[in-house]
């Protein structure tokens, strides 16, 4: 293994999100996986790993290879997946995939959920896309969650769940809480009948102005 230095701050970051993920039960037991690009190393949670037992020095460190630097426990089966996403979208700094009730229910039954609510738009893409399915943990899955997620911030993996992106984690997980909301919102207006978009102009724009002057800076 490569001698690295070990950033603490960013490992106990990381096992803050992953108890605010399992908090808000957006996945039950040892599911889903999150990390955070540092330089050129990736921070990821351990496979299999509970989170409520998480220390700093559980989080696995690992090179854009993929390659181990730091850590006794096995990366996440996911780590394809994490460095795939790192490697093709520069502005990416954080990975958080879950297994949430309502987006798991759009994996399973749509291909897509269209423009329909203002913060989606904003905060995740016009069109939110189910990827095409994928043995989990292959590098397959990695590249059809890839084409799915696009520009996006958000990607249902088909039969499977939800992986949200941001430039850190606070953004991935908020992007998580919304994708989650907006499947639950999609799901029972479907129940209820017919479903209004937003016009897709109106759509663009606010997507353009959450990505150019939205966010403080
Ligand atoms: P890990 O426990 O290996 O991170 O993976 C769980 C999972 O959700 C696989 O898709
Ligand atoms: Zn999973």
């Amino acid at each position: 293994m490569q001698n690295v230095v070990f950033n603490i701050k960013i490992a106990q970051e990381v096992i803050e999100y992953a108890k605010k993920v399992s908090a808000e039960r957006l996945t039950k037991g040892t599911w889903g996986n999150i990390s955070v690009k540092s330089g050129e190393y990736v921070y990821i949670t351990p496979s299999g790993y509970p989170y409520d037992k998480l220390k700093p020095k559980d989080i696995c460190v690992v090179d854009m290879e993929g390659q181990k630097v730091f850590g006794n426990l096995k990366p996440s089966s996911e780590l394809p997946l994490h460095i795939q996403i790192y490697l093709n979208r520069s502005n990416v700094g954080a990975i958080i995939h879950t297994h949430p009730i309502y987006s798991t229910i759009v994996s399973i039954t749509q291909r897509e959920i269209p423009p329909i609510v203002e913060d989606a738009v904003m905060i995740l893409g016009e069109t939110l896309k189910v990827s095409e399915y994928a043995l989990p943990g292959t590098e397959e899955l990695a590249q059809k969650a890839l084409e799915a997620l696009g520009t996006n911030n958000c990607v249902f993996l088909k039969n499977h769940g939800l992986v949200t992106v941001g430039e850190n984690l606070q953004e991935a997980f908020i992007a998580t809480l919304i994708a989650e909301k907006t499947a639950q919102i999609y799901v029972e207006a479907l129940k209820v009948g017919n479903v209004s978009l937003l016009p897709m102009e109106h759509a663009r724009l606010l997507r353009e102005k959450y990505i150019t002057s939205y966010r403080q800076k």
